[in-house]
């Protein structure tokens, strides 16, 4: 008999076999004699109480002997000379996951992507550290693998419903990513491994006859003759790409693209976002309040860096942790001189001593009228926009972030001694109320000191806010049709991913590629 089965153990028998298998009989009502065989399905870490648990789910043979495991595997096979070709403007998750799909359905996918690959990317992020310079087109932003290349690379997600996550794992460690992605139930990759990664499906899309093209900023579409429908793209060095269907993954924070739709006369819609700050805690603290460690205890074997979500409604306004780094760095990820923007990601070890999240508030389209007359349907980009600017004026400079004790920020006085950070620019003591929009601050601060009574230490005297957080979701949506995937005025293109308003996250951002190459099947 081969069965599933769920096993509830103490941390230290969880790492043990024997242990696993007495528990294994005991739930079956057998002897552990007849357990043959057990393989890791799903594992997940209990810390509600002491001592701290592991929840595992176990694909287990009795009296007989389980099938060989088999890791995933991807092959593309070469695309036909005649098919089709699709040109993916991104090479971010959306567009990536699109174009591996493309090859699966037989369809040739066309890449195009303005920044750099990624072993040039890290090069052009080296100065952004030192606050020398802001590449605006190789950050952490843009470039192959996209926003998420440099990253936590969390792979968690709740979109369970649009489609099939266990296959973008799958896809993942078919590219090289570890295995206990597929059995973790908080997955990720970290930004050590990320890149190679994404250096492997290039590769597969180039071998199975795809292309991707770096240094190729799109900003121009074709339209056929009669404008109904669009054909391709052109390329700021004057290349014009054409195909069947143009899958746009370019991601929220290429403004320009929303501009240029805009200028197309392309309907485009305004849509809630958040701003807010990165909040950075020392892991220790972390990990005693999530762990119930006492004074001075250290974090268990076993037990990997502490994460946390915190999320709360304050005055109908969402009031939430964001893409929480355990063990992680701040980083500095403008696009543009002029703009200071931190954002979090972390080694596969997740093993720096701080702990940081973003710590943000629900921004409504009409929180950003003031913008309106000026901007339009653009409103919230100028809103974050200004933020930015703002933030690295209050910096002083050089990606320098203006940051605050959050005993400071809640009491309204600029920090005389700010606590240290892993934010490598720099930091410069301000009073963040002043920076934030007023609807902002004053929930952060409600919010701060109901996360406190959840989470130990969260606005304690080693809290650190540093700002601003601004690029959590896109502050606009390009409406497409719920069936076709297309733009609901211009049929031929399919918006995607998380710049079109569709994903928030890595793993979301795959799915929603996987689902415009399959809707681009359908024509
Ligand atoms: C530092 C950091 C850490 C993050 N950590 C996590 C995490 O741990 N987990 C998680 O789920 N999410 C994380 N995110 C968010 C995640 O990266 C994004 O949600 C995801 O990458 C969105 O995927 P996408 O393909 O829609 O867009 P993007 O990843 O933004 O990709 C868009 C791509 O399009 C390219 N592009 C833009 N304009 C043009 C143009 N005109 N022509 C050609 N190419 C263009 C860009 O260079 C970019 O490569 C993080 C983001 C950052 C910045």
């Amino acid at each position: 008999m081969i069965t599933e089965i769920d096993i509830h153990l103490p941390l230290r028998k969880a790492l043990k076999d024997d242990a696993r298998r007495k528990a294994v009989a005991q739930e079956l009502q057998i002897s552990p004699k007849r357990v043959l065989g057990m393989r890791l399905l799903k594992e997940s870490i209990d810390a509600r109480r002491r001592p701290i648990s592991k929840q595992l789910r176990l694909l287990v043979a009795v009296d007989e002997e389980l099938p060989p495991a088999q890791l995933p595997t991807k092959h593309y096979a070469p695309v036909a000379q005649n098919a089709r070709r699709v040109i993916i403007v991104g090479s971010g998750p959306g567009g990536l996951f699109a174009a591996l799909r493309c090859l699966e359905l037989g369809m040739r996918p066309i890449v195009l992507e303005r920044g750099q690959d990624v072993t040039a990317r890290r090069f052009d992020l080296q100065p952004l550290h030192c606050g020398d310079c802001v590449n605006p087109e190789s950050n952490y932003c843009f470039g192959e693998g996209g926003a998420g290349t440099f990253s936590d690379g969390k792979l968690f997600t709740r979109a369970t419903k649009r489609g099939p996550v266990m296959e973008v794992y799958e896809t993942f460690v078919a590219h090289g990513a570890s295995p206990e992605i597929l059995t973790d139930a908080h997955p990720h990759i970290g930004s050590d491994r990320l890149p190679d990664i994404i250096k492997a499906m290039r590769q597969s899309i180039i071998n199975a006859g795809g292309e991707v093209h770096f240094r190729t900023r799109v900003c121009g579409l074709l339209r056929s003759a009669d404008g109904s429908r669009l054909q391709g793209v052109r390329s700021a060095d004057g290349k014009e790409w054409t195909g069947d269907a143009v899958i746009l993954a370019t991601g929220h924070s290429a403004r320009d693209v929303y501009r240029m739709l805009h200028a197309e006369g392309l309907l485009l819609e305004r849509k809630a976002f958040a701003v807010g700050v990165r909040i950075e805690h020392p892991q220790a603290l972390i990990d005693a309040a999530q762990y119930h460690l006492r004074p001075g205890e250290q974090r268990p074997h076993g037990l990997p860096a502490a994460r946390y979500a915190l999320a709360s409604k304050i005055e109908e306004r969402g009031v939430h942790s964001f893409c929480m780094c355990p063990g992680g760095h701040i980083v500095p990820s403008a696009t543009a001189e002029d703009e200071v923007v931190v954002n979090g990601m972390s080694l596969s070890q997740r093993n720096s001593p701080f702990a940081n999240s973003g710590f943000v508030v629900t921004v409504e389209p009409e929180d950003t009228d003031d913008f309106l007359p000026e901007h339009g349907v653009l409103s919230g980009l100028a809103y974050q926009k200004a933020l930015e600017i703002a933030t690295a004026q209050a910096g002083g400079g050089r990606q320098k972030a203006p940051a605050q004790r959050v005993v400071d920020f809640i009491a309204g006085r600029v920090s005389s001694m700010l606590p240290e950070s892993t934010y490598e620019p720099g930091l410069t003591p301000c009073d963040l109320n002043a920076l934030l929009p007023a609807q902002v601050a004053w929930r952060m601060k409600e919010g701060l000191q109901l996360f406190n009574r959840k989470l130990r230490g969260f606005a304690g005297e080693d809290a650190l806010l540093i700002g601003c957080e601004t690029r959590t979701s896109s502050p606009i949506r390009i409406p497409r049709d719920k069936m076709t995937l297309q733009h609901v005025q211009l049929p031929g293109l399919f918006p995607c991913g998380e710049g079109a308003g569709y994903a928030g996250g890595i793993v979301s951002a795959a799915l929603d590629g996987r689902r415009c190459a399959e809707a681009v099947a359908e024509l």
